[in-house]
């Protein structure tokens, strides 16, 4: 028997950006399981995970939490990712700021240098969500920072799904 390899894939944003929503999403739509994993943790210890296979690739995913003080822990987990999904309410105009620097301290880590990051421009099913080009352009500002990795933005909501196929077919693409 060969060992399938697992990949690891972080989940990470702001807090109530809706990072446990997606990996949540992402099981349901990937392995058919519904609610909350057994290894759901209360969100103040800020640590998820998710396992899914799909097209013969097993992913691991880590949804990190995303409060000030939880994201000094992300970069524990930089070394041993091969991709990051980087979650963004585009309802909340008002931390869009704040959601472009964290963005950037997390790509100026020398331990993401090059890998993948899709960007995720979440809740698009309500009116008021900013369009991806929207969310673009307030993150083009720091795209020359991304340096020659991989990128992209995509728009999805994780509580209808829309979107999320299209985002982890983006992400097994560059895993293998
Ligand atoms: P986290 O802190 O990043 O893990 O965010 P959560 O997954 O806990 O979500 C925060 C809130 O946003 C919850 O009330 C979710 O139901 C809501 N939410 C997450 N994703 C979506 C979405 O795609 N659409 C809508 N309308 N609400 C969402």
């Amino acid at each position: 028997l060969t060992q399938k390899e697992e990949y690891n894939v972080l989940i990470i944003g702001l807090d109530n950006a809706g990072k446990t929503t997606l990996l949540e999403r992402i099981k349901s739509t990937f392995m058919g399981t519904i609610g909350l994993s057994p290894d759901k943790i209360a969100p103040t210890v800020g640590l998820n995970i998710g396992r899914i296979e799909v097209q013969g690739a097993r992913i691991k995913f880590w949804d990190l939490g995303g409060q000030q003080d939880l994201q000094s822990i992300w970069s524990r987990y930089y070394s041993e990712c091969h991709a990051i999904a980087f979650v963004v309410d585009s309802t909340d105009q008002r931390r869009l700021e704040e959601c472009k620097d964290t963005f950037e301290t997390m790509i100026m880590n020398d331990l993401v240098e090059g890998v993948p990051v899709l960007m995720l421009a979440n809740k698009q099913d309500l009116p008021n969500a900013l369009r991806v080009e929207e969310i673009k352009e307030v993150f083009n500002k720091i795209a020359v920072k991304l340096g020659a990795r991989d990128s992209r933005v995509l728009s999805v909501s994780a509580l209808e799904g829309d979107g999320v196929r299209e985002a982890i077919d983006w992400m097994i693409k560059r895993l293998q």
